[in-house]
């Protein structure tokens, strides 16, 4: 991403998004990796996700492009209708907890390229964050919100979740996702927003379109001090609604005001892909 950029038009970027979902998971490993990079322009200009309106590639959160239809989109949708590890789920008992799992968040303050690529408002992050999971490093690529959240627990839904969206060296996708809940002004959000508007006029881009800023932020201040989580094997939450995705969904939500989520959605609209069978799977509790 050149960050000479000050303030991106919207001339280039019909094709590139990247909200995760966009791209095939096991299509082969370069098509992947371009599709999670953040310089435009690349392989994946072709992705779903910045298709204007109309073209075959488009799908939405209702209507005839809703949820219960995506599979009906595209012959590469086919998995959102019959996949048996889908996300989001509701997360119930039993869960099992017998098997720590070692976490740690290792993420370095990035400068904000914030997009809203018609399904969400995502925030692409520079090379060299990343988790461990047991040993295994995965590299942060991007951050996007949902509203209200995707996953529930035990029942309950969330105003909001965050993903925050990972990759491993072969290419696996490991996905954080982080509850939102009303409370306190967030001031993590708020100085980020500030100094966003300060030098874009945005606070939020409101249409398809991108802004850059020169604003440090780090994931790692909004993070809850508390990692213990629940993990389970899913998918993309978007089409092509791809398998084989590592979630991890933290137990301590994070707190926004009201005013706060709001912005959000009344830039973005209702985005979750309503609760998927659990099936056989097994959710590990740590
Ligand atoms: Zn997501």
């Amino acid at each position: 991403m050149p960050h000479t950029r000050r303030l991106i038009g919207s001339m280039y970027k019909m094709g590139i998004a990247i909200l995760v979902g966009t791209f095939p998971l096991w299509s082969p490993p370069l098509a992947m990796t371009g599709a999670l990079e953040k310089s435009p322009g690349a392989g994946e200009s072709r992705s779903a996700q910045g298709e204007p309106k109309g073209s075959t590639n488009h799908w939405d959160y209702e209507g005839v492009e809703g949820p219960g239809h995506w599979a009906m989109l595209q012959p590469s949708y086919m998995t959102c209708e019959t996949g048996r590890q889908q996300s989001p789920i509701n997360i119930v008992m039993p869960r099992h907890g017998d098997n720590q799992e070692d976490l740690s968040f290792h993420y370095q303050p990035t400068t904000l390229t914030v997009r809203n690529n018609g399904h969400t408002i995502q925030v692409n992050y520079q090379e060299g964050s990343y988790l461990r999971l047991n040993g295994q490093s995965y590299k942060l690529r991007q951050f996007h919100v949902h509203d209200p959240s995707e996953h529930h627990i035990d029942g309950k839904t969330y105003p909001m979740e965050m993903h925050l969206v990972h990759q491993d060296d072969r290419g696996h996708i490991l996905v954080v996702g982080l509850l939102m809940a009303f409370g306190k002004e967030n001031q993590v959000f708020s100085r980020a927003g500030d100094l966003l508007e300060q030098q874009t006029g945005h606070r939020l881009p409101s249409k398809e379109g991108e802004v850059f800023a020169d604003v440090p932020f780090n994931l790692m201040d909004l993070l809850p001090s508390n990692t213990h989580h629940f993990s389970y094997h899913g998918s993309l939450t978007t089409p092509p609604c791809s398998e084989g995705v590592h979630w991890i969904v933290l137990k301590t939500p994070i707190k926004i005001s009201k005013v706060q989520g709001e912005r959000f959605i009344t830039t973005i609209g209702p985005n979750a892909r309503p609760l998927q069978p659990l099936g056989e799977r097994e959710i590990q509790e740590n």
